[in-house]
């Protein structure tokens, strides 16, 4: 196997006895009570952050090495072993620094405004902010211990649904072309795709019985995580479970509900694109297992790797040179573990360390799909790679919330300009519906899920129970709202709700839908506007998690506060609509 197509490790260590032996020498570093009952000064604050910089930053270097290691070749036991020893290093780092949280957070709250004010604490300001925040909803050292008791029995109804759904749920076979297939959540999902009408039925009527002959347990289980969510909240003194969930990221709840509203607003146009998939597939009737067929096939683009990567470079040219630069280092770095092997990991990842790179995991197979992987991919490293270089240690980490923005980007920008340059109208109809899909499933259908998550708990808020029978009416509604009369509503679809398992991750998915908006808005105003924009985005990728990222994205010119990205976002999917209807 050529070297060039396969990530440096040796960048972070030349070889294993280097990791065994700094894994030793951080081992007997671990040891935070020095600043036990001390952080009531500004100076041993600091010196706590400095240590869990220091030791933090190298245990980082370890398990991402260790990790990649794995991934080259997953059959290998002894990067199973290395694994397990980070397990047992990242243990003993948290438990050592247990008491950090608890004994901040009791400071008064002078102290703690001094610290965001001392300058020689800048660098964490932001989480001092968020800190004092919380401040307001942490209660006394009795009732925190008996709800910290309490910890097991919380998170236990999402391990019961996750039992339910691998173990018990009876799936059972079905045949297909007059082979047996087991079905599984995998299966399935490929089995929505099969161009035989009948394949489809068989598979969906088959999947949803077994949710179906469930769906008691099921909504109880449903029902008590929520019930769980709302006493948490209350316990905890906050107005609702969505201002305590949302909280936790710093978003303020003006952004869900700004979600929920602009959605509303751009459905008779989701309608409308159900039509077109309708008549697109020649079908005289759409069902729900009907809406997952591609509608254009066999428009691989076939291309070697190194003519997909010149393709996305080119493709990303609006992002000016110094983008484009970094992109030609990353190749020919070795950042990027491009082919598949035998034992290797399957699908695609980026992970950055800090003061090193970021790494990419491929496995890249020349369909059309991969080379927008590739797009995606190194949006998410080049996110890190600004993030990392140009803030501190402490603020480098972008969360979640902004954390598909920058990937999404990169994938928006490189179907616009293989739109531009396309011949063929087979391909131009292929990039379309990619977008079209990507909107409709990643906008649409996790809006759907938030807005349900809303009814669910402002019921339970209410004093009103859900039943199955209050859940499946509900879901059913939504469906009907989400997409309208050009699909058949099959029975089966009222339980959907059922084998969500983000649902028991309250108010999670809202977060794809901002990202993909944030990122359509970006990728907009980066075409229209052009060099201030792509200096602003810069600006964005470089922050890196030092702030809430509501406003760090209204750097890039995103407010999900108003309403022109959401206005943004549906105008390139109208756009795309009408251009795919032209073909
Ligand atoms: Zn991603």
């Amino acid at each position: 196997m050529n070297k060039q197509y396969q990530w440096a490790t040796e960048d972070i260590f030349t070889t294993d006895a280097e990791w065994n032996k700094t894994l030793e020498e951080i081992d007997k570093k671990i040891d935070f009570s020095e600043f036990k009952g001390k952080l009531n000064k500004a100076e041993n604050y600091l010196a706590l952050q400095k240590k869990i910089e220091s030791i933090g930053s190298v245990i980082e270097k370890l398990s991402v090495y260790a990790m990649m290691k794995h991934d080259e070749d997953t059959t290998n036991s002894l990067y199973d072993s290395f694994n397990s020893k980070i397990y047992g290093i990242y243990a003993k780092f948290s438990s050592s620094l247990a008491f950090v949280q608890p004994e901040l957070i009791s400071l008064d709250q002078e102290v703690l405004k001094s610290y965001i004010n001392n300058t020689s604490l800048s660098e964490y300001d932001y989480s001092l902010k968020c800190l004092l925040k919380e401040k307001a909803h942490v209660l006394s050292a009795d009732q925190e211990a008996l709800l910290a008791a309490g910890g097991e029995v919380f998170s236990s109804f999402r391990d019961i649904f996750t039992k339910i759904d691998n173990a018990d749920l009876p799936l059972g076979k079905i045949k297909v072309d007059n082979k047996t297939v087991q079905l599984t959540h995998g299966t399935y999902s490929m089995l929505l795709q099969n161009t035989d009408v009948k394949v489809r039925q068989k598979a969906f009527k088959k999947y949803y019985k077994a949710y179906i002959s469930l769906i008691n347990v099921i909504s109880s289980t449903y029902y008590a995580s929520v019930k769980k969510n709302v006493y948490l909240a209350k316990a905890r003194k906050y107005p609702s479970a969505m201002a305590s969930a949302l909280a936790g990221e710093d978003v303020p709840e003006i952004v869900y509900k700004n979600l929920l509203t602009n959605v509303k607003k751009a459905l008779p146009d989701l309608h409308a694109y159900m039509g077109e998939k309708k008549k697109a597939l020649g079908l005289d009737k759409m069902h729900m297992y009907d809406i997952y067929v591609p509608t254009v096939e066999g428009v691989d683009l076939k291309l070697e790797y190194d003519d997909a990567y010149s393709l996305v470079v080119e493709g990303l040219a609006c992002l000016g040179s110094e983008y484009q630069q970094l992109l030609l280092k990353a190749k020919e770095d070795r950042w990027i573990d491009v082919y598949e092997r035998s034992g290797k990991r399957s699908g695609a990842y980026s992970v950055a360390v800090y003061n090193i790179h970021p790494y990419v995991l491929l496995n890249y197979q020349k369909t059309t799909h991969d080379v927008f992987t590739i797009a995606h991919e190194m949006g998410h490293s080049l996110h890190s790679y600004f993030s990392n270089k140009n803030q501190p240690y402490a603020k480098a980490d972008y969360t979640i919330f902004v954390a598909e923005v920058a990937s999404t980007v990169n994938e928006v920008l490189l179907i616009k300009h293989l739109l531009k340059t396309a011949k063929d109208d087979k391909l131009k109809k292929y990039l379309l519906s990619y977008l079209l899909e990507m909107i409709r499933t990643t906008l649409f259908r996790q809006t759907q899920f938030s807005e349900f998550e809303d009814y669910a708990h402002k019921q339970v808020e209410k004093g009103v129970p859900l039943t199955k029978d209050s859940l499946c009416k509900a879901y059913l509604k939504l469906n009907k709202k989400y997409y309208g009369k050009n699909i058949v509503h099959d029975k089966e679809i009222k339980y959907e709700w059922a084998r969500i398992p983000h649902f028991y991750r309250a108010f999670y998915v809202y977060k794809y839908a901002t990202g993909i908006i944030s990122a359509l808005s970006i990728a907009r105003r980066i075409l229209e506007e052009g060099q201030t924009a792509v200096d602003d985005y810069f600006k964005f990728l470089s922050s890196g998690g030092s702030d809430s990222p509501v406003e760090l994205l209204k750097i890039a010119g995103v407010d999900l506060t108003q309403e022109k990205p959401y206005q943004d976002a549906f105008a390139e999917f109208k756009s795309a609509l009408e251009a795919f209807v032209k073909l």
